[in-house]
Order: C-alpha cells, then structure tokens, then sequence
C-alpha cells in the first residue's frame, strides 16, 4: 500500500498516491508500492544543513518542496554553491553508486518537505530496483552537469547574467510562485558581496522581470529574464532534457559527465 495521503501529503491523480519529486514520479508503479512504506515525511527547514559534507549519509532525502543548495568549501569561514536540488532530485544519491559519506555540504535554501528512506532500507530494496538505480544516476548526471556550467558561467559571464540564471533555475526546481531568497543568503552562496547582489536585483527590478516585497520575489516575465540569462540557463536545460532521453547506463553517463564537465571548465578558462 502507499503511503495515506492525510500522512504524507502526497498529490493523488487517478486515484493513485503520487509524490511530488518527480525522481519518485518517474518510477513504475510497483517500484514506487515497494518503496513506499520505507519513505518517511520530513519538513525541510530553511536555512539548516541538511547534509555535512565528509559525514556519513544516513539518508536519501526526495525533495517535494523547497530548495537545497550543494555548497563547496573554500575556505575555513565560507562556502560557494556548485549546484541547486529541487523536486527533480534527491540529496544523497550518491549512495547509488557506493559512496557513504557526502563530498558536499547541503543547506537548505527555500523550505518546504521532502520524503526520505534511510541508506540501508535503500540498500536492501535497491538490487530489485533497476528503474530507481536508473533515476538516482541520472539525478547524478545533472548534478555533475550542472556544476561543471556553473563553474564555467562564474568565470565568463557577468553577476547579472548569472542571477538571472540563478532566479530561472530555482523557479523551475522548486516550482514556488514566490520564492522567499534573501539577497544575505544569495552573496554568500553565490560568492559575491551583498552590494552586488543589491546592484544586480535593482537592475534586473528595473526591467520589470520580478517584484519584491517582503523578502519573496515573484517572477513577473520569465520570458524576459531567459533573455538576460547567459546561454549556461538554456545548456542546463538541454542537458537536463538530454538525460530524460538517455538510454545509456549510469556508469557510462557518470564518465561522459565528466570528460563533459572537463572539458566544459577547461573551454571556460581559455
Ligand atoms: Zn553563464
């Protein structure tokens, strides 16, 4: 049986329970039956840290709501964020391919809920899960992507470009209509100071993209934020599409991830 919806909140849809992280969604309906009764409702609390980084992972958390950021240290005091997990994705895939401790902190930039399964509930259902081990690696690709074009975009591109790109990204993976981000938050993951991160709101406030009141932005013109967005949005999304379409095996799309994110950083840098 999955999970009752006064429990978990789950979306129905044909009279079947459907969650909302769409990682879960695309799973068969049996997969998704069995693994249902290991998956536990959690709130996601914003501005918390949902996973250290060199600390065992002791669970695989399925975003439903909400935003996390995965922040690379750079220093004691300070970390960047090399990528963004809405509800396309889950933190702690990595165990898919047998890594136990996280590489990455990851906070918790936008709250809302997630669903999460414990590593060795995962472990012991996963070999009889071919669809999930599919999608957890995937979720990896696009993370793996997704870095790789966020490491070249802070090299080339200018502040604005890349908050527009940040704004579009954030829109689309935690499907909020406003987005409650503070511009304190925004420098320090994004690693520029405050006044920059003000200069650019107010430029990109100016040109009637998105409103702000009371710490939340809504997105008025999405179509014009894609244009002041550097190319980096509209690759992440056709990489993200060409994933969805892949039909190779995880193993292969993690090494052409790679040699991709390579090379991408090296274009970068030239
Ligand atoms: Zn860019």
């Amino acid at each position: 049986m999955w999970i009752e919806q006064r429990e978990t909140g789950l979306a129905r849809a044909g009279g079947v329970a459907l969650p909302r992280n769409l990682l879960l969604q695309s799973l068969p309906f049996e997969e998704l039956e069995r693994l249902s009764p290991l998956l536990h409702k959690v709130p996601l609390i914003s501005r918390r840290v949902l996973q250290h980084a060199g600390l065992p992972i002791e669970h695989v958390v399925f975003i439903e709501e909400g935003l996390v950021s995965v922040l690379a240290k750079v220093d004691e005091s300070s970390a960047v964020e090399v990528g963004l997990i809405g509800r396309d994705g889950a933190v702690g895939a990595i165990v898919a391919l047998g890594a136990d401790r996280a590489a990455f902190s990851h906070f918790v930039q936008i709250g809302g809920s997630a669903l999460r399964v414990g590593v060795d509930d995962l472990a012991r259902v996963l070999p009889e899960m071919p669809h999930l081990r599919e999608a957890l690696h995937l979720s990896l690709h696009r993370a793996l992507t997704q870095s790789a074009q966020v490491a070249a975009c802070s090299l080339k591109h200018s502040f604005e470009q890349r908050l527009a790109c940040w704004l579009l990204t954030a829109h689309d993976r935690c499907d909020m209509t406003h987005l409650p981000i503070t511009q304190d938050l925004l420098a320090r993951s994004l690693g520029v100071r405050r006044p920059t991160v003000s200069e650019a709101f107010k430029q990109l406030a100016q040109r009637g993209v998105f409103a702000k009141a009371r710490g939340r932005i809504r997105i008025l013109d999405r179509a014009g934020l894609e244009r002041i967005a550097c190319r980096c949005y509209r690759v992440m999304c056709r990489q993200g599409d060409a994933v969805k379409q892949s039909k190779l095996g995880g193993k292969t799309l993690i090494a052409l991830s790679l040699i991709f994110a390579l090379s991408e950083i090296e274009l970068a840098v030239q």
